[in-house]
């Protein structure tokens, strides 16, 4: 969908995308700043495979700052982005006969890692009338003898769902009759949060677990900086060694310069994510009511990211097409909006679109999408 968006664009035909997965902001100054004084001051060689003494401690400092996580040097790997923690993780530690359980809508990268490490992704749906979250019932249903990782991810790509402490709670009383389990908690999204329950990582609120949690971030989504590849993962030593293994046999350390501008943005002044989050936050207002007014289109308001996951199945219906691929279809072809069909997510009958751009072309496309539904 996105491929043909970008195809329209060049042809001359005004397409608005709501597909991006990244913020429209450009990267903070004093971040760009800091990676040109790396170059400037010759930061330009291979460093330690795991990351450099100065970003390991601004993301120790930053556990301990956020979330009251005290980790070691050892217990932390810094890759090329999140992305690549997550992958290495998978890579790590699954095999044949391992299980994954991820729940649906998913982002998309969880379940193929998991296959291209060999094992095999549990898939436990989640829709609208759960608020797209894990019950422990669920989870308890879906745990077993070979499950070897639980994957969460809070606020959600694609539907803006978090979890609050009780809930993580209620799933690490779950996993706490599992001892081979690991929990990989993907954090990516979480300065860019609104919930009424305040942002809370699970190694934070199941202590018990974490020792084997793996928790994931990084600084692609909260400081704007997808372009510089910088993400990481802190957990048990003797995984994260693992995980450095993987990493340094394939890629080995991130960009020196993107390491540089990921401790400015770490130590640096945290008002720039707050004030970008604020505009998120005015979109995603919008955005959910727009979306409500859309006849047969359904949006609960999310606690985070930049992610609207409308439920559009009676719009489906009622428009006489057989799915959201479909729906995204003609929406393109006849509004000339881009979004993502909910089927990528693992959850037919819904579509994913992103407020990461400007409130007039939101409102503008909200307006077309509209029109397209009603006519
Ligand atoms: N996790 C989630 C849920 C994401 O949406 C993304 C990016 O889209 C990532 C992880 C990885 O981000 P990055 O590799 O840029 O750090």
């Amino acid at each position: 969908m996105l491929a043909r968006a970008t195809e329209l664009k060049q042809q001359g035909v005004d397409i608005i995308s709501l597909g991006a997965g990244e913020p429209d902001f450009n990267t903070p100054a004093h971040i760009r700043a800091a990676a040109v004084d790396a170059i400037e001051r010759g930061d330009t060689r291979y460093t330690p495979i795991d990351g450099t003494r100065e970003l390991k401690a601004a993301i120790q400092a930053k556990f301990l700052r956020d979330n009251a996580l005290d980790y070691a040097p050892e217990q932390i790997l810094v890759s090329s982005g999140g992305k690549q923690s997550l992958f290495n993780l998978c890579l790590a530690l699954l095999g044949p006969g391992d299980e994954a359980i991820v729940q649906a809508p998913y982002w998309v990268s969880y379940p193929e890692m998991v296959r291209l490490a060999d094992a095999k992704p549990v898939i436990v749906d989640t829709g609208i009338e759960q608020g797209f979250k894990l019950t422990p019932e669920q989870l308890s249903a879906a745990v077993g003898e070979r499950t070897r990782l639980v994957i969460l991810n809070s606020p959600s790509n694609p539907t803006g769902a978090s979890y609050s402490e009780e809930e993580l709670s209620a799933l690490g009383a779950v996993l706490a009759d599992f001892p081979d389990v690991v929990i990989a908690s993907d954090d990516i999204y979480e300065p860019i949060h609104w919930g009424k329950d305040p942002f809370v990582s699970f190694a934070t609120a199941c202590p018990a677990l974490a020792d084997r949690t793996v928790t994931v971030n990084g600084v692609s989504k909260a400081y704007a900086m997808t372009g510089w590849r910088i993400g990481y993962a802190a957990g048990p030593e003797w995984l994260i060694r693992g995980m450095k293994t993987v990493q340094s046999q394939s890629t080995s350390n991130p960009c020196s310069v993107s390491q540089a501008a990921a401790v400015a943005a770490l130590d640096g002044d945290q008002s720039v994510v707050a004030e970008m989050t604020r505009h998120y936050k005015t979109r995603h207002d919008a955005v959910i009511e727009g979306l409500n007014a859309i006849p047969g289109f359904e949006c609960r308001p999310g606690d985070g990211a930049f992610y609207a996951f409308p439920r559009v199945a009676d719009a489906v219906r009622d428009l006489g097409l057989s799915s959201d691929l479909e729906l995204a279809e003609r929406l393109i072809a006849e509004a000339r909006v881009a979004l993502v069909p909910g089927t990528a997510f693992g959850a037919p009958g819904y579509l994913r679109l992103s407020f990461a751009l400007s409130l007039d072309d939101l409102q503008e496309a909200l307006n077309r999408v509209k029109s397209a539904v009603m006519a």
